[in-house]
């Protein structure tokens, strides 16, 4: 599939292919003008795959928990895609990271698409590659969207935008999330689930977290259960407990506005990368722009002029009315 026609490429796409399903995504991801076609073409025949985000510490366990959770899905003859968001990595278009090694167990199987995602080129940011890649998997068939993020931080509102059901990992002895869930840095999930039960006794931060989530005023108490992923024990759990929420979404009439608010947030969120990238460009690429930077830098110029001038200039905004 070098050159394929924009037919070619939905055909393909629509039928499962994995080529050019892989074509499709890098393709996007290229800023390709025929991914854009293509993604314009599909867009309103997406929607039909359930996602499901992991977010937790690196460490705990997540990509462990996914490839066994692969296995059961599999298992249930599910199509499955998978996409592994790691924004530390310069790595995109298919590269495997760091450890997610367990998931190539999964490689081979054509009922399964697993896709990598790092920062390097998007305009969009990652924000960005993650829903190209997920709207690709999506128009080619997958029944669940399973999206991993490797490590914490910003990444978590990439794979949070998406999914419709939230799941945190973590394990004995991650206290520093457990205070983030108190403190309310981190958004309660929809289920809590504490991974390596096998390691060390899970009871002290099953308790905390009871406690954590006893404090606030939840619409829906999240599942709360343990797993080994290594030996699988606990899967079949999480998935009922995955499927327990989507119930809760669809019986309750949740799973349409939850989807709506996050398309627009993934809106704002490209149009926001997009926004910054160009006014990062503009500024280099105009030296009258970059004198006014300068003159902040060398305290001549106050930052809220430099900033007005900068948005008008760029943008043509007159800040005064922002
Ligand atoms: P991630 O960074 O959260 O994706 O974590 P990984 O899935 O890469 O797992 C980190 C390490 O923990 C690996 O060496 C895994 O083999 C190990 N591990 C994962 N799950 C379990 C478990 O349930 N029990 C034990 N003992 N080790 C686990």
């Amino acid at each position: 599939m070098s050159n394929p026609t924009l037919q070619e490429l939905l055909d393909g796409v629509r039928s499962g292919n994995r080529r050019a399903t892989a074509r499709a995504i890098s393709l996007v991801e290229n800023a390709d003008p025929l991914g854009y076609a293509f993604l314009r073409e599909v867009f309103p025949e997406t929607g039909r795959s359930y996602a499901v985000g992991f977010t937790g510490p690196p460490g705990v366990g997540k990509s462990t928990l996914l490839s066994a959770l692969v296995t059961l899905l599999r298992e249930r003859e599910l199509r499955l895609g998978v996409i592994s968001v790691d924004p530390s990595s310069p790595f995109t278009q298919g590269a495997l990271l760091g450890d997610r090694i367990r998931l190539v167990d999964h490689f081979l199987d054509p009922g399964v698409f697993i896709r990598s995602m790092g920062t390097r080129g998007h305009l969009g940011g990652l924000a960005q590659a993650t829903l190209e890649a997920a709207l690709v998997l999506d128009a080619a068939g997958s029944d669940i969207l399973l999206l991993e993020t490797v490590g914490t931080g910003q990444s978590e509102v990439e794979v949070r935008g998406l999914a419709d059901t939230v799941v945190l990992v973590l394990m004995p002895g991650s206290g520093d999330a457990v205070q983030a869930l108190k403190a309310g840095i981190m958004e309660i999930p929809d289920v809590i689930v504490v991974n390596k039960a096998d390691q060390a006794p899970a009871a002290a931060i099953l308790t905390d977290i009871r406690t954590t989530l006893a404090l606030g005023e939840l619409e829906r108490m999240p599942a709360l259960i343990t797993t080994e992923a290594l030996t699988g024990e606990g899967i079949d759990e999480l998935w009922s407990e995955i499927e327990d929420h989507r119930a809760w979404l669809g019986t309750e009439g949740k799973l349409e506005p939850r989807r709506r608010e996050h398309l627009a947030r993934e809106v704002f969120a490209i149009a926001g990368a997009q926004a910054r990238t160009h006014l990062e460009q503009a500024v280099v690429d105009d030296p009258e722009l970059r004198r006014v930077l300068d003159a902040v830098q060398d305290r001549s110029l106050d930052p809220l002029s430099a900033v007005r001038e900068i948005l008008e200039t760029v943008f043509r905004i007159d800040s005064d009315r922002c």
